[in-house]
Formats: C-alpha cells, structure tokens, sequence
C-alpha cells in the first residue's frame, strides 16, 4: 500500500506526532484537528475501511479499540467525555481509506454531526 499516507505514516516515511504505539497499533495527533484532543487511532495493517477489518480481523479491530480507550484515559478523556467517530465511504466523508478511529475530546461536541 505505497500510496497510503496512513501507511507511510505507519513505515515513519511522513512524519507524525505519535501518542501510542505497540506492535500493531498506532495513534497520532490530526493534522487539522477538530477538538483540542483530536487523534487518529490506526491498526498498522492496511484495512480500507471497518468492514474490510472486520471481515479480514475482527480480533485486530477489538484490539485497536481496546487501545483507543487506554490512549482516551491517558489524555484525560475518561472523565470529560470523548467521542469516537469512524467516517466510511462518500457519505460519511471518509477522505483517507485506511480504517482509523478519530478520538476527540476537551470540547463539548453538538449532535447531530454536520
Ligand atoms: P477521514 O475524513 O478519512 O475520516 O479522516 C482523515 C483524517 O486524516 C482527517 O481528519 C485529516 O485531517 C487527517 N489527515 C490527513 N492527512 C494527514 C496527515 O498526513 N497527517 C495527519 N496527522 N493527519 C492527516
Ligand atoms: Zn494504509
């Protein structure tokens, strides 16, 4: 997946501000962040979008989402409140398809979302 930006990321060729990281899990700060706390929260494996994971390894996205709620602890979410946003296909405006979970906080967030 050479053209992938979240796996270019993922292989340290484009830098990015990491917040955590493990075998198999990475999260880093948005680059146009939406919130104070806006993370993307990303399996190191290639999967386009939360279908194709969980079809190609649910366990994986278990895992990264055991992952996001630690990282969610760690910068003081858990207390205040967060959201978990996973945007798929054209309607919901997912820009980049590498499956990744945006971890947002530290403002009161409207419902619905535009
Ligand atoms: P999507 O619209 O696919 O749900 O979200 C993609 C997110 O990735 C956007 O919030 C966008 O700001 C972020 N993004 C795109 N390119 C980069 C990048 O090179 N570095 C970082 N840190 N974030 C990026
Ligand atoms: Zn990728």
């Amino acid at each position: 997946m050479q053209e992938c930006i979240f796996c270019k990321i993922v292989n340290k060729e484009i830098p990015a501000d990491v917040v955590y990281e493990d075998e198999e899990v990475l999260a880093f700060r948005d680059i146009n962040p939406q919130a104070p706390v806006h993370v993307l929260v990303i399996s190191k494996a290639h999967h386009s979008d939360l279908a194709a994971a969980v079809r190609a390894d649910a366990g994986l996205v278990a895992r990264t989402l055991a992952a996001l709620t630690g990282i969610a602890k760690d910068l003081g979410l858990e207390e205040t409140g967060h959201r978990v946003v996973v945007n798929t296909g054209e309607d919901g405006y997912q820009t980049v398809q590498h499956l990744h979970f945006h971890l947002l906080g530290k403002r009161r967030l409207a419902w619905p979302p535009g």
